[in-house]
């Protein structure tokens, strides 16, 4: 249905904000070091008229009832369920003194939901964006990125860094955020035309990966306190000699912090230059990096790895997201996405017997 024949008027806005996908940078976020992500095609729009008195209703073509859900500005209260985004997002603008009157919302997204590719920071983005027009709200991107996490975070319940907001506010097609999550100092830095993406993702999620997180974000900490540092970010590839002493696994954990933040750096540097052929081979050292040091990723993720080794359109593939089952992100010559990625999916099918879906290209 379409806006007109939901609420029988027209929308006064019309906003958006894509999903993402990190390059490179994993597990850094908790470190205070510094993340890659770039913006995915796929996109959530948010159509959006104001009402008088502080009802909304809203209507997601993506989750929930095919009626409206309908609440008062004020009245919050979460449920569970996908309307929390958008109570979160009203609850939090109120609660920053933004005032707000009430709204008809219909949202539409192609990112894929609870897929790895941000849905929730494109929808968070795409509905502030959408108030801060039709209420012509002092909002600025930096600040709407700190809003949505902050929903996100308070309202929702999930306990998110900002990475995702950060780069779905701030980072354009074809560009990259590099991002410093620790100082927020970021840079948008452009995508060479010279390769193309790939997000395949495996089929496979893991059920301890919640418990796996949290057992590598508190060794990292250890790692830290042992070293002497506040977090693993103020350290360098010089300090490594002293890493590799501290005790198993303490010493293989900070060693893949240290090094993937250097690849991050490494990696600006190659964008910078346009060499794709570097980033490709950072793509792998950061994927052998999860896979020997940081033991987050799994069979079925290092066969995605090894088929796109072996195939000449590649530069670079590696475990993209938290691990423990997910996507894979892949650097390719342009022009060739589409069939390299189905070509590697069939593969990956037939050996492992799960069931991929290409992400990207669209
Ligand atoms: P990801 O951000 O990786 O896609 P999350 O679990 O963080 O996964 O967020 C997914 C949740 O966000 C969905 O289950 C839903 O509640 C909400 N969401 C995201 N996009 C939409 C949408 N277009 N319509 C309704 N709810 C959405
Ligand atoms: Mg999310």
């Amino acid at each position: 249905m379409t806006f007109e024949q939901l609420f029988g008027t027209n929308p006064l806005v019309r906003a958006s904000a894509p999903g993402r996908v990190n390059l490179i940078g994993e597990h850094t976020d908790y470190n205070g070091g510094y993340v890659l992500p770039t913006v995915i095609p796929q996109r959530t729009v948010v159509e959006l008229a104001r009402r008088s008195g502080g009802r909304v209703r809203a209507l997601s073509v993506n989750a929930g009832k095919p009626v409206p859900f309908e609440y008062i500005v004020g009245t919050e209260s979460r449920r569970g369920r996908w309307i929390d985004y958008l109570q979160g997002i009203t609850w939090v603008l109120t609660k920053a003194g933004f005032g707000l009157g009430g709204a008809d919302i219909r949202i539409e997204s192609t990112v894929p939901l609870g897929s790895g590719l941000s849905s929730s920071a494109a929808l968070e983005i795409a509905l502030l964006r959408a108030f801060r027009d039709a209420y012509t709200l002092p909002l600025e991107d930096v600040q709407m990125a700190l809003l949505g996490q902050r929903a996100e975070n308070e309202f929702v319940g999930a306990p998110v860094g900002v990475m995702d907001q950060m780069a779905c506010t701030l980072a354009g097609p074809g560009q990259a955020l590099f991002l410093d999550t620790r100082s927020l100092d970021w840079t948008v830095v452009p995508l060479p035309s010279s390769a193309e993406l790939i997000v395949l993702n495996s089929g496979v999620t893991h059920n301890h990966a919640k418990g796996d997180y949290r057992t590598r974000r508190a060794e990292c900490e250890e790692a830290a306190r042992r070293l002497g540092v506040a977090q693993l970010r103020d350290l360098d590839v010089q300090d490594l000699p002293r890493v590799m002493e501290l005790p198993e696994p303490f010493g293989r954990r900070a060693r893949h912090v240290v090094t993937e933040d250097a690849r991050v750096l490494a990696a600006v540097r190659a964008l910078e230059s346009g060499d794709v052929e570097a980033l490709g081979q950072l793509f792998y050292a950061s994927h052998d990096s999860m896979r020997d040091d940081y033991d987050v990723s799994i069979a079925e993720i290092d066969l995605v790895v090894d088929l796109a080794r072996a195939m000449p359109e590649v530069h670079g593939a590696r475990l993209t997201g938290g691990g423990f089952g997910g996507s894979v992100v892949m650097l390719v010559k342009p022009g060739t996405g589409a069939a390299v990625a189905s070509r590697i999916a069939a593969d990956y099918a037939a050996r492992s017997g799960k069931t991929p879906t290409v992400l990207v290209p669209e």
